[in-house]
């Protein structure tokens, strides 16, 4: 049993600078904004940080997850914390813990829970085992590009591309459901290199093309930041500017949580917006490989994009066959169609949506915006309070069976 530790010793939380991918998850996770970055690292000020383990199961890395045993007096400051290259080596305890109680040593309170996250913090019990960061920023692959095509009207403002990477002979083994982080060429404003930029796989374990060592990714150009002002995204103007044979820097992979499961008859339900689709189109792929098995379950997909058009893979995903895939497009901005979401859809499906949710083989993936989460969430309550079941309880249960899980930013 862990004894508590005397007041002057402080379980100091840490970021690890080489694992992680600087994808702001963590910051903008932390309940008490305990975590800030500079252009080198993301850091935690150990006067803020309270323990409350919020920000640790949404890191994809797992570079959030590092503790350090330290004097209090003596904590590792912000100020050093933004100038490290790597994590300080494990030192004995300053002090022998657990000679006092809690009360006599003036231990601090036990720190506030913090919110529930939305989704699961473990994988399906049958995922297969997934290998996270065999490279990093100090050994990123090269990667060759060997297909860049758009996957979005050309008249449409959706620039979205379907970018194929080939790794040649070197091991790059990944799951439906990880990422990778591209490091673009360059320096920043700071005139550092920059930092690397995540994208979740489109492709399935085996490869885009089965049997070959590539995957795909889908990026969209950004042009503009989120209130619509002009902004020049640097890692999608260069993955989407690419062409054949361009060498890229890869590192990854990433994601422990978010993959399918791999039992037979299990059913997903899929749930994206835009280029949120990349995850469900490598589980779509995974599963349409093994038809002739036999052996899936239900596939259920709500895709939500503006137009047909601004939808990526409209064409290809039409063409699957109705009873392998129930596909529910959700179209905000299509002209002469009321405006839908995919949380209306949901509700539209409730009936379907419940038989699916019945049954414990059942995964749910969400994907997208950040801004679809409670919709999302609101929208499987209502369905699941409807039937006269208590949502909190089902709830419950998806996230501790790894049956629910978010990718959104
Ligand atoms: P988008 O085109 O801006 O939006 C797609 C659709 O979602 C539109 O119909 C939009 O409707 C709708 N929408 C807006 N707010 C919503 C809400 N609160 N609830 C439900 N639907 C909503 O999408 P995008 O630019 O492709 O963005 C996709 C997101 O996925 C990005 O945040 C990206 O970072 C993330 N993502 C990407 C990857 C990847 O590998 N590339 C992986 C994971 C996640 P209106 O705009 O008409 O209101």
């Amino acid at each position: 049993m862990n004894a508590p530790l005397p007041a002057e010793v402080l379980k100091q939380h840490l970021i690890d600078p080489e694992i992680c991918i600087r994808c702001n998850t963590c910051e903008e996770t932390c309940p008490i904004d305990a975590i800030t970055h500079d252009a080198n690292n993301y850091v935690v000020d150990p006067d803020i940080c309270n323990g409350c383990m919020a920000c640790v199961p949404p890191c994809p890395t797992g570079a959030i997850d590092n503790w350090r045993l330290v004097a209090r007096a003596e904590a590792h400051s912000v100020h050093d914390q933004l100038g490290w290259e790597e994590l300080p080596k494990e030192q004995a305890p300053p002090i022998a813990a657990g000679s006092e109680s809690p009360a006599a040593a003036g231990e601090p309170p036990p720190a506030p829970a913090a919110p529930a996250a939305p989704g699961a913090a473990v994988p399906p019990w049958s995922a297969a085992h997934p290998y996270v960061n065999l490279y990093t920023h100090k050994t990123p692959m090269t990667a060759t590009v060997v297909g860049n095509y758009r996957v979005t009207g050309a008249d449409t403002d959706s620039d979205i591309h379907h970018i194929v990477l080939d790794f040649g002979e070197l091991p790059f083994p990944v799951l439906e459901g990880q990422s990778i982080g591209i490091l673009p060429p360059g320096l920043d404003a700071q005139g550092r290199p920059h930092h690397a930029r995540q994208y979740s796989l489109a492709s399935p374990r085996d490869g885009e093309r089965a049997g070959y060592n590539n995957l795909s990714l889908t990026v969209k150009r950004v042009t503009e930041d989120h209130a619509g002002a002009a902004a020049h995204g640097v890692c999608s103007n260069y993955l989407c500017d690419l062409v054949k044979n361009d060498k890229v820097q890869v590192i990854g992979p990433f994601g422990h949580t978010f993959l399918m499961p791999n039992h037979s008859r299990a059913n997903l339900i899929m749930i994206c917006t835009g280029t949120g689709s990349a995850p469900m189109r490598a589980m779509t792929e995974r599963c349409r490989r093994r038809i002739d098995a036999g052996e899936n379950g239900k596939l259920m997909l709500f895709f939500g994009a503006r137009t047909e058009r601004e939808l990526p893979y409209f064409g290809p995903l039409m063409k699957l066959p109705p009873d392998f895939i129930d596909i529910n497009l959700a179209l905000s901005r299509e002209a002469g169609q009321p405006k839908r979401y995919v949380q209306d859809l949901i509700r539209d499906r409730a009936a379907k949506v419940l038989e699916l949710l019945a049954d414990r083989n059942t995964c749910i993936y969400v994907c997208g915006l950040k801004g679809m989460e409670v919709g999302v969430l609101d929208a499987l309550r209502d369905v699941t309070v409807q039937s006269g079941q208590d949502w909190s309880i089902l709830h419950d249960a998806l996230r501790r069976e790894g049956r629910l899980h978010f990718e959104t930013y």
